[in-house]
């Protein structure tokens, strides 16, 4: 599930979503048509590829060569952090299991929607597994960036919206297809933006982004490197960066001169908590971010749960 190094062996790997940090040059790969696109436009080389249907059922006799002799059923699962991620249930030996990969449960204009089963073990993300981490209403966000944009063209000031090429960068495309703004796309958002429209993705027009004539243009970017270095032509900048991480006061590496919008592709606290109750997990195991301030919250709970990827702290009734 997800390893990060490549595996050049013949074990299938099952790849939740096209972000790098869950993808490598594996040799085998399980994944949806989605996900096997972007990968594709991300990671060259031939590989090995298993494309199953959300809820179709894969059974261990299907794959060659079969990775075990333990039978088993794998099916994926609407995970709604980007176009095609996907969660994996798997049956083996009357247990189940669901590995979420990255998921939110909120409704995207991007993604399919997250449909959370039933599993006796849950492996989920907690990137915030946190409770102050509970992010306001999309809608006022997406007004909110609509009016930072408005202002500052009016202002003559060109805005620039930072957000990650995959998954954020059309969440926020798609989310101003009403809002009736010039847009330019950066290169590598560009690229996997046409392949959401592909899929049906509805986004409203747009440029690819071009220095000379970015000027009075909403610019959607994954970096202002490139921006900052061509700004005799584009005029003043005002720049916005979309992420989860507006919550904090820390800036976590934007200057401070940048406006900051909590929108973002991960569940939020209470999202957490809903999709455990959702799940009906026996026990819970916990991955990135605050894994084991979750885990030690679901253990409030009476759930039994453990980090994965942090220690958990001895805890001591005194
Ligand atoms: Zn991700």
């Amino acid at each position: 599930m997800d390893p990060k190094i490549p595996v050049r062996s013949s074990e299938w790997v099952f790849v939740s979503h096209a972000h790098s940090d869950h993808t490598a040059r594996h040799s085998a790969v399980i994944l949806t048509e989605p996900t096997r696109r972007l990968m594709r436009s991300r990671i060259s080389g031939l590989r090995s590829e298993r494309v199953l249907e959300f809820g179709q059922i894969l059974r261990h006799w299907e794959l060659e060569p079969s990775p075990t002799q333990t039978p088993f059923n794998l099916s994926l699962h609407p995970a709604g952090h980007v176009l095609g991620s996907a969660m994996a249930r798997l049956e083996a030996n009357g247990q189940s299991l669901l590995y979420t990969g990255d998921f939110k449960l909120r409704a995207s204009k991007s993604s399919e929607r997250c449909s959370p089963v039933h599993a006796e073990t849950l492996i989920m993300e907690t990137t915030y597994g946190r409770p102050r981490y509970v992010f306001p209403p999309t809608d006022q966000v997406i007004e909110s960036v609509i009016q930072f944009c408005r202002t500052a063209l009016s202002e003559n000031q060109t805005p620039a919206l930072v957000a990650y090429s995959l998954g954020k960068g059309q969440e926020i495309l798609a989310s101003l297809l009403e809002a009736g703004l010039p847009i330019q796309l950066h290169g590598s958002t560009a690229k996997l933006t046409e392949i959401y429209a592909d899929f049906g993705c509805r986004f409203p027009e747009w440029t690819p982004l071009n220095p000379e004539t970015a000027r009075g243009h909403v610019l959607i970017t994954p970096t202002v490197r490139p921006l900052l270095s061509a700004q005799p032509s584009i005029g003043p900048l005002r720049i916005a960066s979309l992420s989860g991480w507006a919550l904090d006061n820390r800036s976590w590496g934007t200057p401070s001169s940048h406006h900051r919008f909590p929108l973002s592709d991960h569940a939020d606290f209470t999202d957490l908590m809903k999709f455990v109750e959702a799940v009906q997990p026996k026990r819970v195991f916990t991955l990135h971010g605050f894994a084991a301030e979750f885990a030690r919250h679901l253990r409030r709970q009476g759930v039994e749960a453990y980090a994965l990827s942090e220690d958990d702290q001895l805890e001591l009734a005194l």
